[in-house]
């Protein structure tokens, strides 16, 4: 009998990771602190809770988390298999019910004669074995500070993400390229000029816009050099025009010279395809960034693939820490999965729990362990946490702005279903070598 493989945490990646090496043959323990102790928003003994929403977010292919689902079907997971069974009324949405939902995998993993459910909270990474920490977005802090010893700094605890547009979508003929005072490449960014009327009617608006309450436990952040947008603007009218949209060093080379301020865009991927709003980050609701944030010179048609937002979440840096196999870069015998990955969203959490699973179970039969094609949609999402910029890393989750363009030209309508159909030919071609 092969060594068993150890899963801290009985969420939706750890369950998802429990269940793929369990139907590979390997033996799991699988640890879940639950209901010995639960974090500030866990609230059912049961596994694989939602602790949020009990949406699991679009059905339709147009939708990138709609292809990561199907993939995932088509792959044989756990989760997707539970959500499909307990399935509720959500119009183009795939929702469940939450308690059925949980039930279901609990049953699941408990009955399976490889899997062993251990309830307690794990205080520490075994020193030995292959090992999968699947602890999630609000990890015990014991845990979290042993996690800390392996990633020194590169572990977060909050994130504090900016919205990230289509470069497509941006209306070029408005926005001008250039760093300030020419550094760097001298055109890294892209610049929103805004002139002294639209920069007061854009105060006023985060002013008066409507604002997502913290939850008691999100109140001890510390913002440091992350502080919202809007508050900000609440310190001063002038504040944001010596923070983010600050103008010094950015002529517009149409006048020649600097605009009463500027919003500043930054490349979010290699290929250009998508860029995040610098300094950005916010508590705005997501109704109130699209229309607040499409008064920006440029943004006025802007198609957001991830809205700002501030939460508390411990989450590693992936791109400087893991391979693109979910190991440890330092040490290969440990994974990690969920939403600690940097992976956002109940989907992504189970389909990284997936392929860590996955590779855990060939690396206890000493198999090399895989890595899906970066085609697909969970190609997409290990592109994001294994190749981001490490100096800018935020959690994402998946959509087509992560995919490897498109050879060829074409039309913009046909797009999304050409990378789905793309994506799913190389999925049903890689599953087959598994
Ligand atoms: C407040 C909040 C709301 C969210 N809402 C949504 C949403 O609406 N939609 C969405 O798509 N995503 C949401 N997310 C993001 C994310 O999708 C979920 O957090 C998802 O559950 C992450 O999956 P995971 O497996 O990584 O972690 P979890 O599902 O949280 O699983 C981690 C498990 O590890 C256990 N654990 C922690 N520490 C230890 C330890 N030391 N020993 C043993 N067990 C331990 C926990 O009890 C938990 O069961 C939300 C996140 C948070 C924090």
């Amino acid at each position: 009998m092969t060594e068993a493989i150890t899963i801290i945490g009985g969420g939706l990646a750890g369950c998802e990771a429990a269940w793929q090496a369990a139907k590979r043959g390997v033996r799991v323990i699988l640890h879940e602190m639950k209901p010995h102790g639960y974090s500030p928003a866990h609230q059912m003994p049961g596994l694989a809770e939602l602790v949020c929403s009990n949406s699991l977010r679009g059905e339709s292919l147009e939708n990138a988390v709609g292809l990561l689902k199907e993939e995932l079907r088509r792959a044989g997971s756990l989760l997707m298999a539970a959500a499909d069974a307990t399935r509720v009324p959500a119009g183009g949405a795939l929702a469940v019910d939450r308690e059925i939902f949980s039930a279901w995998v609990t049953e699941r993993i408990e009955n399976h004669p490889l899997i062993d459910l251990v309830r307690g909270e794990v205080a520490d990474i075994p020193p030995e074995g292959i090992v999968v920490v699947a602890s999630g977005p609000l990890t015990s802090d014991g845990l979290a500070e042993r996690i800390r010893a392996l990633t020194g700094p590169n572990l977060y605890f909050y994130d504090a993400i900016a919205p990230i547009v289509t470069a497509e979508s941006l209306d070029m003929t408005r926005v001008f390229r250039a760093s300030r005072y020419g550094k760097g490449d001298g055109d890294d960014y892209l610049n929103c000029p805004l002139g002294l009327e639209e920069y007061e009617r854009f105060v006023d608006e985060i002013l008066a816009a409507e604002k997502v309450a913290a939850r008691d436990f999100e109140k001890v952040v510390h913002f440091e050099g992350c502080m919202p947008v809007e508050e900000m603007a609440e310190r001063g009218r002038e504040t944001l025009r010596f923070g983010p949209l600050k103008p010094v060093g950015l002529a517009d080379p149409r006048t020649g010279e600097e605009p009463h301020a500027v919003v500043q865009l930054r490349a979010e991927n290699r290929e250009g395809t998508m860029y995040n709003l610098v300094g950005f980050q916010t508590k705005l609701t997501y109704p109130e960034q699209r229309r607040i944030f499409r008064m920006i010179p440029g943004l006025e048609n802007a198609e957001f693939v991830r809205l700002g937002s501030m939460h508390r979440n411990t989450f590693i840096n992936a791109p400087a820490l893991l391979a693109p196999t979910f190991q440890l870069k330092g040490d290969s015998r440990i994974l990690f999965a969920g939403q600690i990955t940097g992976v956002e969203g109940y989907v992504e959490s189970a389909g990284s729990g997936f392929l860590a699973g996955i590779n855990a179970a060939r690396l206890v039969r000493g198999n090399e362990p895989v890595v899906p094609p970066p085609a697909t949609a969970l190609g997409a999402l290990v592109t994001h946490i294994t190749n981001a910029d490490v100096k800018h890393f935020q959690p994402m989750n998946v959509n087509y702005g992560l995919f490897p363009p498109l050879e060829g030209k074409v039309k913009k309508k046909e797009r999304r279903g050409r990378l789905a159909e793309r994506a799913l030919a190389e999925l049903d071609r890689w599953i087959g070598i598994l």
